[in-house]
């Protein structure tokens, strides 16, 4: 088939390679000219520069298709990690380094035609060709892959889908860990902790590079003054969970504080809400049609997960309008309930930062039964399935009673020890004076 791809971020480079490699005849379309003199903004992709905890689908994905590509990533100093309290992997590596690995690969790969310019409109004709209109010609094809991430691309013409505000903010660091620091982080453990007003977290990534990372409200506009550099090292010194391993003498900050605003949580259809496909010839990929906001670090497995479906769909010979509708019922089976619980999860964590009732719409959280049940014998294989995305969302149902029970008799979900936001933000304050 002749397919163009429009948007070279994770979804697109992974697409571009393996369906080359399957001998259809690749067209990409990516507005980013890629790094000036050394330095890559990457305008548009606001997480560019914030940590991705990258799971074991992304790793599977790329041994199922591009296997030499795991090579690579660890040439880079990409590192294959255990996951914490399971089978599973999970890929630690800068977002940065991850997307110039894939495009190094996409531009040296010659089945590949990259043009540097953005795509603007895409129309289906009677003869079953996708034209493709960008801001330097047009290009004709047999499928326009859309794998635009949250961009806008054809936004008049989809369905506005769900989209939920999950009313959180980030803000990050990433240090170079010298080697005499660097068996503290040897054990391969991400941290993650709630506490009373926020959350933390830090991640292992590639050349002995860590990212520790303070989750707080969007509207909490006091947080703003973390992102100065001397109050972001004093409330890192102040949470145990981190001092103990980003001790001064181990680490080097090795970036400025990246703030990440504009979360959000959307679902798009291909669908109209009068059941018309408006977009006939494209199909919406990656982040253009399930983006979940980052709490629980699925954007990437999702994509890739569905990348690989799409795959399969390309290999089984459907006609594109066919796959097209094919793709977007497994999407919906298969993707649009871990929406529903990235939704719920996010309003429960804003709630357990402030102590309030923990149900969303009637329901318990998926995150408040994971941690409910976590060290419970009978669940505990099912939970940690679920929480690699092994099984779906619905195998906590049944877990709810017992959840309810416990909350019943005063059980919260424990706080991580370390300064309430309020003492957190004195320290942060204290630090500029
Ligand atoms: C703050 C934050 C933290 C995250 N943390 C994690 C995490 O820990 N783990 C995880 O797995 N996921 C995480 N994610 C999600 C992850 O980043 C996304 O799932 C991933 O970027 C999706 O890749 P994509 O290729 O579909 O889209 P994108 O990465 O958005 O790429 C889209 C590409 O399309 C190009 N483009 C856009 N419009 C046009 C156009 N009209 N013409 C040509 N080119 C165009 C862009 O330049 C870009 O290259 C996070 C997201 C955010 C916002």
């Amino acid at each position: 088939m002749d397919i163009s791809i429009v948007g070279l971020g994770p979804t697109g480079c992974f697409l571009a390679l393996a369906l080359a490699r399957r001998g259809h005849r690749i067209t990409v379309v990516e507005r980013d000219r890629g790094p000036v003199a050394g330095r890559w903004t990457r305008r548009g992709v606001v997480q560019f520069h914030q940590p991705h905890g990258i799971r074991t689908q992304v790793v599977d994905a790329l041994r199922a298709e591009l296997p030499d590509m795991l090579e690579v990533v660890r040439s880079a100093g990409g590192q294959v990690l255990p996951a914490p309290g399971s089978e599973d992997v999970r890929l630690g590596i800068r977002r940065s380094v991850y997307e110039s690995v894939f495009w190094d690969a996409v531009r040296a790969d010659a089945r590949i035609e990259v043009l540097p310019t953005t795509a603007r409109d895409a129309s289906y004709a009677a003869d079953g060709r996708v034209t493709l209109v960008t801001d330097h010609g047009v290009v004709t094809s047999d499928l326009v892959l859309n794998a635009t991430g949250r961009a806008r691309f054809l936004d008049d013409r989809r369905a506005p889908g769900l989209d939920a505000d999950p009313g959180i903010a980030y803000a990050s660091r990433q240090y170079q860990v010298a080697e005499r620091g660097l068996a503290a982080f040897a054990d391969g453990q991400a941290v993650s902790g709630t506490l009373p007003g926020y959350s933390v977290m830090l991640f292992r990534q590639d050349s002995d590079v860590v990212s520790t990372l303070f989750v707080h409200e969007s509207a909490d506009d006091e947080f703003a003054v973390i992102r100065l550099p001397s109050a972001y090292d004093a409330v890192t010194a102040a949470v145990p969970a981190l001092a103990s391993l980003m001790r001064p003498e181990s680490v080097r900050p090795i970036s400025p504080v990246h703030v990440g605003r504009r979360m959000r949580n959307v679902y798009r259809g291909r669908l109209t809400e009068a059941d018309e496909d408006v977009t006939p010839g494209v199909v919406h990929v990656g982040d253009a049609q399930f983006s979940p906001s980052p709490m629980n670090g699925r954007g990437m497995a999702t994509s890739l997960l569905q990348a690989r479906h799409l795959i399969d769909l390309v290999e089984a010979g459907h006609d594109v309008l066919t796959m097209a509708r094919m793709f977007d019922e497994w999407c919906r089976a298969e993707m649009l309930p871990w929406f529903h619980v990235q939704v719920a999860d996010d309003v429960s964590l804003v709630r357990q930062w402030h102590g309030l009732d923990l149900e969303v719409d009637g329901r318990l959280p998926p995150s408040v039964i994971a941690k409910a049940h976590a060290d419970d014998e009978h669940y505990r294989e099912t939970i940690n399935h679920y929480l690699d995305m092994r099984l779906p969302p619905s195998v906590l149902i049944p877990m709810e009673p017992a959840t309810r029970a416990k909350l019943a008799s005063g059980w919260r979900p424990p706080f991580a020890d370390g300064p309430s936001r309020a003492e957190l933000l004195r320290t942060a304050r204290a630090a500029l004076t």
